[in-house]
């Protein structure tokens, strides 16, 4: 099969570019580079069956020069992490809709299957844990910026069922939870990372509200397996799943817990959410995902635990120096 990737330089693009070489397919990533990196596919660049792609997926006609040669695509180019999202507005709402709208009309017109990596950010603040995929959306409002980012790749979501409700587009709609694992950055906010980083160069960590506040966090190899099970699975178009993990945990035990691994001499530090974001920011409290129908569909079991996780995340960091 040829893939293409779209975001096929960010962190998760990297790697389900690797797991589509390793079992004989041939992959095409598109990337404008904007969060993705070169030194994530680097090692990708001599493989005989791996093209990169410089550009933007809001560019039509280069769209249209990937689609065409491809039997399926990943649609993952998109503005990542809540302090990118809130810098930088313009491009994070321009990208998401326009890019999924070029992005699909090219895989309607060429008749590719796609498959578009939403957020469990479209949950929003509702409280019903744990988030099933027919669970109510409960978005802030427009003038908190966070809320952009869900409203927008809620926006792409609707598209996407648009093409398969209209015209039968075969499109597979995924929201990931709080994905982490090797070559992630913290630069975009993510907590893992930026916790490890922290810890390591002996500063503080710095837990942002009360600290209670909890997340699920899922290794990029589980969401991967996921995300190649999916758009293999012939009842998967129409359809919206849940990727994540459900082991919870709270900001306060996961700080302690790095620092612990990483026996850093680092403090915990509680810094307030305005402080951190600016005014009119808003967290969820828990967010936990259902993993039930990704399970029946495909016998999902996530395979690396929290401790796992961290684990790899401060090999890679440790590797870099
Ligand atoms: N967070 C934190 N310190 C940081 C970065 C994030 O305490 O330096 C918190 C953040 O407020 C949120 C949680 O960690 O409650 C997860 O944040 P992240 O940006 O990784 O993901 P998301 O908010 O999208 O779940």
């Amino acid at each position: 099969m040829r893939y293409l990737i779209t975001g096929g330089a960010g962190f998760i693009g990297s790697h389900l570019s690797e797991r589509l070489l390793d079992r004989g397919d041939s992959v095409v990533a598109l990337d404008n580079f904007s969060t993705g990196g070169h030194q994530n596919i680097k090692h990708l660049e001599k493989h005989p069956q791996f093209r990169l792609v410089c550009g933007s997926v809001t560019d039509k006609g280069l769209v249209e020069e990937c689609i065409k040669g491809v039997d399926r695509v990943y649609h993952l180019a998109s503005a990542v992490g809540v302090k990118l999202i809130i810098e930088r507005p313009v491009e994070t709402v321009g990208t998401i809709v326009y890019g999924a709208s070029v992005v699909f009309n090219t895989c309607a017109h060429y008749r590719v299957p796609v498959l578009l990596t939403s957020t469990s950010e479209v949950y929003g603040k509702s409280t019903s844990i744990p988030f099933s995929e027919d669970s109510d959306s409960i978005i802030g409002p427009p003038s908190y910026r966070r809320w952009a980012y869900a409203s927008a790749k809620a926006l792409g979501e609707f598209l996407a069922l648009a093409y398969w409700h209209q015209i039968r587009l075969p499109v597979v709609l995924v929201r990931l939870f709080n994905t982490v694992g090797p070559r992630q950055t913290g630069q975009y906010g993510m907590v893992i990372p930026r916790f490890v980083q922290q810890a390591l160069a002996g500063q503080s960590i710095t837990v942002y509200g009360t600290g209670e506040q909890s997340r699920c966090f899922c290794h990029v190899a589980d969401a991967v397996t996921a995300l190649v099970s999916l758009l293999d699975h012939e009842e998967s178009p129409g359809e919206l799943f849940n990727i994540g993990n459900n082991q919870e945990v709270t900001m306060n035990h996961l700080a302690k817990l790095i620092v612990e691994k990483t026996e850093s001499g680092s403090e915990i530090i509680h810094i307030p959410y305005a402080e951190a974001y600016g005014e009119g920011f808003e967290d969820m409290d828990r967010r936990v995902p259902d993993l039930s129908k990704l399970k029946r569909f495909t016998g999902y079991a996530p395979q690396n635990d929290l401790e796992g996780i961290i684990d790899d995340v401060i090999k890679q960091y440790r590797s870099q120096g």
